[in-house]
């Protein structure tokens, strides 16, 4: 068996992932900034950490898991001046800051629940450690690495630079940016403060209209975008953890500012594997507001959009992302996700039979050329999730188990009693406990209707028995207009809901 490795952005090269304390990981992912509804892009990163998480634990590791809230200091077109995105939308609703906040914190929650991703161990708000950050923010200072203009604090780029390498995420250069940033308009308000244009802000002196603001040794004003996770990140993880996660589009300026920020006060790195999501595009184009191409995971539910000829389930849209692996893209259609949708059916209806299916007491049956054994389709999945968590090699072994189930049931192949007990665990562990992939053919698993479908059923067999065609017609047309499959084999029938 290999051994559990992931890609780390920082080395560039997928590495053994080994944890700081034995059986313990700790485990910082950037959470949303809560100031509208939760879109298709906010789901792709807690469905694949949520994977990593799981395997993680079912390893046997112990794992707190952090998720912040991004509540204040987000501005609008992620800058250092302008706007703050809760404010904004507070003031198109009406509404305080903190209600904007709640609103869309308790949307994004719904929807990671529909979609079954565990919740965090720890989900703190910017907002409610703005002392952590300014302590923080002093800390950079008293190192020499900020520096204080006019009520606001910026992080000295140039002196970090000098001890350490501003860019050893990104691999960005620093006299590129600078060159970059040169043709830039500096006209932008506050940039004058800065000693050098890659200078971010840790702390913002507040203008009459932002509503959020707080004392601080600088005077009145709000926190920068990138400390809060520094800050929050050390307080319950520690100075340095083992995995940081995030989306490819928030390497460069967010992560890169935290190393910087978490380094100049602590002397070391923060994380010790820094993962990356890739992003969804749309039918094949970036999603943006300029696009007007955004999709409301609400929408996906209820298939109300333009771009949808229907509504898809959030298991769909959970094994949808499961499909791509994470660090590649993955292209959203009203297609894709139809075919999503057959494959997990198709998985579900297979596993569906298992249960009823006939084994072979013979043990040589069920050993063939062809016919590998459980364990060597349970080995490769495990390979696979090893093997930087490679989810669309895990799936297309549990179709390859679908397939098996489907032979047995269909006469084709045999199993023993041991092999099916092994076929189940597969399904059990893997599908559902670390794909996290919720049955939803749920009502398969109650108990009451399942009493009622198998007093239905064996009259339908006995009118079967009897020749009554009509009646046993009859019985599976009333049951298919109700939404429910049956499916005759050769044990007998079984159902599932669509
Ligand atoms: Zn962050």
């Amino acid at each position: 068996m290999s051994e559990f490795s992931l890609y780390n952005t920082l080395s560039r090269t997928v590495e053994p992932f080994r944890s700081i304390s034995p059986k313990h990981v700790g485990m910082y992912v950037c959470g949303p900034t809560v100031y509208g509804p939760p879109h298709l892009g906010h789901v792709r990163g807690p469905v694949v950490f949520d994977v990593a998480r799981r395997y993680l634990q079912h390893l046997g590791y112990t794992v707190r898991f952090v998720r912040n809230i991004t509540d204040v200091g987000h501005l609008v077109g992620d800058a250092d001046e302008g706007e703050d995105k809760l404010s904004k939308q507070a003031k198109v609703e009406q509404l305080e800051p903190m209600e904007i906040a709640q609103i869309y914190t308790d949307a994004y929650n719904r929807v990671m629940d529909a979609m079954n991703v565990q919740r965090p161990s720890i989900e703190p708000r910017a907002t409610g450690h703005i002392i952590e950050q300014i302590e923080m923010i002093q800390a950079i200072i008293d190192k020499g690495l900020a520096y204080e203009v006019n009520g606001s604090v910026y992080f000295d780029v140039e002196a970090y630079n000098k001890q350490k390498v501003y860019g050893i995420l990104s691999g960005r250069v620093v006299e590129e940016l600078q060159a970059g940033a040169g043709n830039q308009s500096r006209q932008l308000e506050g940039q004058d403060e800065k000693k050098h244009s890659n200078d971010f802000a840790l702390w913002k002196k507040a203008t009459p209209e932002h509503i959020m603001q707080w004392t601080s040794p600088w005077g009145k004003g709000f926190p920068g975008w990138h400390i809060e996770c520094s800050a929050m990140s050390a307080k319950y993880l520690g100075e340095e953890f083992d995995i940081h996660g995030g989306g490819m589009d928030l390497l460069f300026p967010h992560h890169e500012c935290e190393i910087a920020q978490s380094t100049a006060a602590h002397n070391h790195q923060p994380a010790r594997f820094w993962i990356h999501h890739n992003m969804i595009t749309i039918n094949g184009q970036k999603m943006a507001k300029s696009l007007n191409n955004g999709i409301m995971v609400e929408q996906l539910f209820n298939g109300d959009h333009p771009l949808l000829q229907q509504a898809f389930t959030p298991m769909t849209l959970r094994f949808f992302v499961l499909q791509a692996h994470y660090r590649g893209t993955l292209d959203f259609s009203n297609d894709a996700l139809l075919a999503s949708q057959k494959g997990w059916q198709r998985l579900q209806s297979a596993i569906a039979v298992l249960p009823s299916i006939k084994t072979t007491d013979n043990p040589t049956d069920d050993i063939s050329e062809e016919w590998l054994l459980a364990q060597d389709l349970e080995d490769n999945i495990l390979n696979s999730l090893n093997d930087d968590l490679n989810t669309p090699q895990v799936i297309a072994n549990l179709f390859e188990l679908s397939r098996r189930i489907n032979l047995v049931n269909d006469g084709k192949a045999k199993i023993t009693a041991e092999t099916k007990v092994h076929f189940q665990k597969i399904w059990d562990s893997i599908a559902l406990g670390i794909l996290g992939l919720l049955p939803e053919t749920a009502n398969t698993n109650d108990s009451a209707l399942s009493a009622a479908m198998e007093i239905l059923l064996e009259l339908r067999s006995k009118a079967k028995v009897d020749k009554n065609w009509t009646l046993s017609d009859q019985i599976r047309d009333a049951l298919k207009s109700k939404g429910f499959e049956i499916k005759d084999g050769k044990e007998g029938s079984t159902w599932l809901i669509n």
